[in-house]
């Protein structure tokens, strides 16, 4: 048997006024939306 590794139900994105609500598989704080800008944030110079 597997045990898939899964977040508490019910959460939501803490991005302020972000209603979106979190998957169990995502270990993040924010919905994937916020977290792409979040990163972008972090690493403003991608260069590819
Ligand atoms: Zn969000």
């Amino acid at each position: 048997m597997k045990k898939v590794k899964t977040s508490s139900k019910g959460r939501i994105c803490r991005y302020p006024r972000c209603k979106h609500i979190l998957s169990i598989y995502n270990h993040e704080d924010y919905c994937h939306v916020h977290l792409d800008r979040l990163m972008q944030d972090y690493k403003p110079k991608v260069v590819k």
